[in-house]
């Protein structure tokens, strides 16, 4: 049963279509069988059924011949009859004892071959009671033959006569009835047999139904079963490119088991397909991710690049036209090559790393930190005005006087501070800011100053 489970699908199907091809082999070798076992035995059943009919027709026929004789006897009495009554007896009881001998030799020779099929024993009567009319039979002759011999015929004789032709008359009805009797079950049996055969058959016939059928839901079951779990998966594939996320993996399935067939096979393929596509998705969807930072990132500071600065103040400026106004704040840190000089360039970048950490606790999610070159910095906050610009920009300024690292040298940032005016091109918003700061540097450093409203 296990070498079948794991058999190909092939050979499973083909398996399962020998044996119902072997079935209806045996169904047609039994059919054929027994219709002509039926067809031998109904032939033996004829060969005595017939001739026993037969006998019987013409026994009858005899039996009334016998009947008339017997009134005319009566009525005209031996010497008026225009034939001897004996003559007449004997004919009529030599074509009878043929027929009676007749059947004798069939029902004999029948029980000698073992080819009676049914009532036996009802058989073996029939010749006990043939027997029987043989010897009332030469009992009645032996008593006409008396009785026509005498001049005077006593009546007790008459009734001898009498009474042996009413025996005579009963055993030849007895014979005929049996004879009936047997005919009727040699019906019976016939009718039995073919019953027999109807039922057996009917119920191998429906065996056969029921195991195609079986065997047709059974292959349709598997494939359907087997290949909407591929669909599945395919369908898993396709929802993962499309959303661009991962691809699920089925981990329920083990890919290592041995195939158990085709249908397996292609699964455990799908299975391996699309793991490698999913691994491969997760290395695109890293390198993406890495290719977007180091395309939009300071790799020193983290803080957002000059290449990510050009795009993203075009989208703040379109944004602004359309209502959603932002300002902007320009921050550059005070004598920073100073620092380089005196503690080193290293010091000197921990510084930068330093103060774009420092700015985390003071920005919103939606403000956006660039890097525009050496130790310059700008901040996109969308959607405040010039003062909440102020406010963020002198928290800043504080956090960095205030800082206290012992890794790094204290310093200060000047700011300048501009927002959106209309009809605002990058160059103009910058300018702005830039003066701020130049007028921060200039007032000396470590200050915030606004814009100069024009
Ligand atoms: P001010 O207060 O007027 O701004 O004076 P400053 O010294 O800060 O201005 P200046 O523009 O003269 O000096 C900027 C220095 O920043 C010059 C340059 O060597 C240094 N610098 C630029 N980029 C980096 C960097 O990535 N790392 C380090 N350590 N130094 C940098
Ligand atoms: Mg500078
Ligand atoms: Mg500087």
């Amino acid at each position: 049963m296990l070498h079948w489970l794991n058999a190909s699908l092939n050979r499973k199907i083909g398996s399962l279509f020998v044996v119902l091809f072997s079935f209806l082999f045996i169904v047609i070798i039994f059919s054929i069988y027994k219709l002509r076992l039926i067809d031998f035995e109904m032939k033996e059943v004829a060969e005595i059924d017939i001739p026993l009919n037969e006998v019987m027709v013409q026994a009858e026929m005899l039996q009334l011949k016998q009947h008339v004789f017997m009134e005319q006897f009566r009525r005209l009495g031996g010497d008026e009859m225009f034939t001897d009554p004996k003559v007449q007896f004997s004919e009529r009881r030599q074509e009878l004892v043929q027929l009676l001998n007749s059947a004798t030799h069939v029902i004999r020779s029948n029980i000698e071959r073992h080819r009676i099929r049914f009532e036996l024993l009802e058989h073996k009567e029939l010749l006990r009671e043939i027997q029987a009319f043989h010897r009332i039979s030469n009992a009645f002759e032996n008593q006409l033959g008396t009785v026509l011999d005498l001049q005077n015929v006593s009546a007790s004789e008459w009734q001898a006569v009498e009474t042996l032709s009413v025996q005579l008359d009963k055993s030849m009805s007895s014979i005929l009835h049996q004879i009936e009797t047997l005919s009727l079950e040699a019906a019976r049996y016939t009718e039995k047999h073919e019953r027999e055969f109807m039922f057996i058959n009917g119920l191998l016939g429906a065996g056969a139904f029921v195991i195609g059928l079986f065997l047709t839901v059974y292959i349709i079951q598997i494939i359907r079963f087997r290949i909407l779990r591929i669909h599945s998966q395919v369908e898993n594939i396709h929802q993962s490119l499309a959303e661009g996320g991962p691809i699920q993996v089925d981990l329920t399935s083990n890919s290592k088991t041995k195939p158990q067939d085709e249908l397996d096979e292609l699964e455990q393929d799908l299975q391996k397909m699309v793991s490698r596509l999913s691994d491969e998705m997760d290395g695109r969807i890293a390198v993406e991710k890495q290719l977007l930072t180091l395309a939009t990132r300071d790799k020193l500071t983290g803080a957002y690049n000059r290449h990510k600065w050009d795009e993203q103040i075009k989208i703040s400026l379109d944004l602004a036209q359309r209502g959603s106004e932002f300002s902007l704040i320009m921050m550059d840190i005070d004598h920073f090559k100073k620092v380089n000089d005196q503690y080193g360039h290293q010091v000197g970048d921990k510084v930068l790393q330093f103060f774009v950490t420092s700015l985390t606790c003071c920005l919103r999610k939606s403000d956006l930190l660039f890097r525009l070159g050496g130790e310059e910095f700008a901040v996109l906050l969308p959607q405040q005005s010039i003062q909440q610009a102020a406010e963020v920009g002198e928290r800043i300024r504080q956090r960095i006087e205030t800082a206290d690292d012992a890794n790094i040298p204290a310093f200060t940032v000047s700011l300048g501070i501009s927002s959106y005016h209309e009809d605002d091109e990058e160059s103009s918003i910058l300018t702005r800011a830039d003066k701020a700061l130049y007028r921060s540097k200039l007032n000396g450093r470590n200050m915030l100053t606004l814009e100069i409203e024009s």
